[in-house]
């Protein structure tokens, strides 16, 4: 095992006279450095990390233009829950979020009510957290029980919504994915829902493989439901990539807020809302869907605000960066921009079908992210975890993994498209996977037949 040391070294060619030599990592230094030291300590440890361009895993933005840098470093100082100090920050805040409402359909969006968060996540738990509270009303109110509550999902959601559950005692009712119920699709439903179900879950892009759930049939499904049994249980969509795309791609898609059973809805700001990391938003149809005794009023910043989040402090440029790509781009621009990654994820899709060893799991129509995995004839004796540590040699990040518990003896590989993965890079990915492909294929596998290196952490956010 190898010991990594526990302090850094200083180059002496940093290091100025009567300053420290070392710099401990896991104890308080003594004494201070030199800013000019201290940077190039820092910076030279941030070049082992990845190089963002080449990491087709993440959802994430990795670019803005000039002049959302400019923004952004004028705005780093501002803290997004002190509305007094900041109270165009907390206006700008509003106009994204009605902008939101607006762009999924809301029947009145001044009757919404949203608020920006740090992610999805803080923005699922906060959708999950109005489902739970409202139930919990209806059941008190009819005098019933309320200590078992249960969420329902597909077993491929992201791991936030097994949080939520955990976090917040709510048991998570799973549908298993299976190669003929590739997402949550309504069927079944009926035999997971019952009086404490708080809500259903819908994906619109599936962290496993970039498919949308389908929203409307889910709806359906739940009408029925309500017809035979009288429960009427709300929709939370999960947007978190999705909600970016469909209202500029697929706009006659019926997911959003057209769907009166849907309650609210989530995205990542920082996903396709092409934002730096550190942004989600929700929404509610209409303010009678958040319960007002989630809503605190903060008072001692001076002024009497409302909020509702689980952070109290947070940077506030995030949501000055997403009003300026609201202007900057507006419809027509970010309709450009989604189907320009739409586009080379469909090129990326059908190269990589074409290479023979690979059958699709989808195409990437849905959202730019698309999945494959090894066709079970293919008769290939490595894996696409070798495939993947191949590409990882030329730089390119492709993660493989198993798919969740109902269907974990596949192992599928998987690209996110995002502004800035160009036909070139596009161009230059196929040529690399085809080489690893000749490559392995004339050396057979490195690390076994069929095997998941041990202790290899699948890596899907
Ligand atoms: C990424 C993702 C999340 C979590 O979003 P963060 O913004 O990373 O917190 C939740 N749900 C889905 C479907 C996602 O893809």
């Amino acid at each position: 095992m190898l010991t990594v040391r526990d302090y850094a070294e200083v180059n002496p060619v940093f290091a100025r006279p009567g300053e420290p030599v070392a710099a401990p990592r896991n104890q308080m230094p003594d004494a201070g450095l030199l800013p000019e030291t201290a940077y190039q300590l820092v910076h030279d440890e941030s070049m082992l990390d990845g190089n963002a361009r080449l990491n087709l895993a993440t959802f994430v933005g990795t670019w803005m233009d000039d002049y959302a840098d400019r923004l952004y470093a004028e705005a780093f100082d501002k803290n997004a829950i002190d509305k007094d100090e900041y109270p165009q920050t907390a206006a700008m805040e509003q106009y994204c979020w009605r902008m939101l409402a607006d762009l999924w359909h809301a029947p009145n969006p001044a009757n919404s009510i949203g608020t920006s968060t740090t992610g999805s996540s803080e923005a699922c738990m906060l959708g999950g957290l109005a489902l739970k509270r409202r139930w919990r009303q209806r059941r008190e109110a009819a005098g019933l029980p309320t200590d078992r509550p249960n969420l329902v999902m597909s077993s491929g959601v992201q791991v936030c919504w097994e949080k939520f559950c955990n976090y917040w005692d709510v048991e998570a009712r799973q549908v298993p994915i299976s190669l003929d119920h590739k997402v949550l699709d309504g069927s079944d439903l009926e035999k997971y829902c019952d009086e404490n179900t708080i809500g259903v879950v819908a994906i619109m892009g599936v962290t496993y493989t970039g498919m949308y759930e389908p929203v409307d049939q889910i709806a359906a499904a739940l009408d029925r439901i309500q017809l035979q049994t009288g429960l009427d249980i709300p929709i939370h969509v999960d947007g978190a990539s999705g909600a970016m795309i469909a209202p500029f791609c697929q706009p006659d898609l019926l997911w959003d807020f057209r769907l009166p059973r849907v309650a609210s809805i989530n995205t990542s700001g920082h996903k396709y809302g092409l934002v730096y990391p550190g942004l989600g938003w929700v929404v509610w149809r209409d303010q009678s869907l958040l319960p007002d005794d989630l809503i605190f009023r903060v008072s001692y910043l001076g002024g009497d605000m409302p909020t509702f989040a689980l952070n109290f402090s947070r940077p506030g440029a995030q949501i000055l960066l997403q009003y300026y790509m609201f202007l900057r781009l507006g419809r027509a621009g970010y309709t450009r921009v989604q189907q320009g990654s739409l586009d080379v994820a469909h090129y990326l899709a059908q190269s990589i079908a074409s290479l023979g060893p690979f059958d699709l799991w989808n195409d990437g129509s849905d959202i730019p992210v698309f999945a494959w995995y090894i066709k079970p004839d293919a008769g290939r004796s490595w894996t696409l975890y070798d495939v993947s540590d191949r590409l990882r040699m030329r730089g390119w990040q492709v993660p493989a993994y198993p798919m969740p518990d109902s269907l974990q003896e596949l192992t599928v590989q998987r690209i996110v498209v995002r502004n800035g993965v160009s036909m070139d890079l596009a161009d230059r990915l196929i040529a690399d996977l085809s080489a690893a492909v000749a490559y392995l294929d004339s050396v057979g596998a490195p690390t076994g037949p069929g095997a998941n290196p041990a202790g290899r952490k699948s890596f899907h956010h």
